[in-house]
């Protein structure tokens, strides 16, 4: 079985030779334990952090070893009771063709309800985020104009979606290509998008939310952030997400400047992890999974083909290569 190690701690942007596929032996099944072979592997933000040697909400990947991440596949042997060779899971064990993992940590899934890619993105991880991070943590509310940055991505789709449908007042949204912009109005039915390569992200957005907006939904951080504070009304509210525009940065980000603005809007910033909303996980599935079957949601994935590839598909996600969910078919 391949599996992905991480060789060396990047600098900056990661490279290639930060990392190497290498060959495993895959150990005897213990009672309890399952053998799975990946079929689709998910591509995250979050794991360029775990590329670095500090301590966070989730621990490094140690070098020498195999990283680890979503990954869907079919049970092919099991030790455990309750699965069963032709079960599909969830788990956790990704960036390797065969997993061994105790059942426990496995969730089934069901390949007939929807294509499995869709439980590492829309009906996944990305998926509950954008749900709990707007509907929770923002308190979004009917009415609210929305602002998402990253916002083609696998949460920012479905955030700018999920406010739609939601009643929203009007959702914006940015990304990173004309394409995607274009993606974003016609496919994703936002009510304005703009490529923040283009100008100032301040300018672009008073012009798409001549009103200002209600809450700011941050995948970016940075000239963004700074932006959206511009543009909040009063009792405006932030999730902090993700910033993803300083993941790589070797410097510390200058924006936002205009912090003090939050006094007299009277603004909340309020940063989540999607691991503390498991509670909405079946709330989440119910309402969306209905949104799907509707075609009311639209989703879609960017998909890399075989294991070799996977490590450019992530280097590919942290440049902006996909729109919708990035995932790798093993
Ligand atoms: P996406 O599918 O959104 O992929 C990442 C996207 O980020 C790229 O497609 C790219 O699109 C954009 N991007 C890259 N660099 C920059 C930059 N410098 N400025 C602006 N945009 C940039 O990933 P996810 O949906 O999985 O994640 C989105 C965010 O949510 C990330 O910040 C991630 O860390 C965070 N997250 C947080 C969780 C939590 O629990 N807090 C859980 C899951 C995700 P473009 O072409 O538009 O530049």
């Amino acid at each position: 079985s391949r599996e992905w190690h991480l060789t060396a701690r990047p600098e900056g942007w990661p490279k290639p030779t930060d990392f190497a596929l290498r060959e495993a032996e895959l150990p005897a099944l213990a009672p309890g334990q399952v053998l799975v072979r990946n079929l689709y592997m998910s591509v995250d933000p979050y794991m360029r952090g775990r590329m670095n040697d500090v301590k966070s909400y989730v621990p490094p990947f140690q070098l020498d070893q195999p990283m680890e991440g979503g990954a869907v596949g079919v049970v092919i042997a099991s030790e455990a009771e309750g699965l069963t060779v032709g079960d599909h899971v969830l788990h956790g064990l990704g960036w390797r063709e065969y997993a061994v993992l105790d059942a426990k940590h496995a969730t089934t899934i069901d390949p007939d309800a929807a294509p499995l890619p869709k439980y590492l993105g829309v009906l996944g991880m990305p998926g509950l985020t954008a749900y709990a991070g707007l509907l929770r943590v923002a308190a979004f509310k009917e009415g609210d104009t929305v602002f998402v940055s990253g916002a083609a991505g696998a949460v920012g789709s479905m955030v700018g979606q999920i406010a739609k449908l939601k009643g929203a007042a009007r959702v914006i949204g940015s990304a990173g290509s004309d394409e995607k912009v274009k993606a974003l109005v016609e496919d994703y039915g936002f009510d304005a998008a703009f490529n923040y390569k283009n100008g100032p992200v301040a300018e672009q957005l008073k012009q798409a939310a001549p009103d200002g907006i209600d809450v700011y939904f941050d995948n970016v951080g940075g000239e963004h952030l700074e932006a959206a504070i511009s543009s909040l009304n009063v009792h405006g509210r932030i999730v902090v997400c993700g910033m993803i525009a300083q993941y790589n940065a070797t410097e510390p980000p200058a924006a936002p400047r205009n912090l003090a603005l939050v006094i007299g809007k009277r603004l909340r910033i309020e940063g989540m992890l999607v691991s503390d909303h498991g509670d909405l996980k079946q709330p989440f599935i119910d309402e969306v999974g209905g949104w799907i079957r509707d075609g009311r949601m639209h989703s879609q994935e960017t998909v890399a083909n075989g294991i070799d590839n996977a490590v450019e598909a992530f280097l590919g996600l942290l440049r902006g290569a996909n729109t919708g969910k990035m995932v790798v078919k093993l």
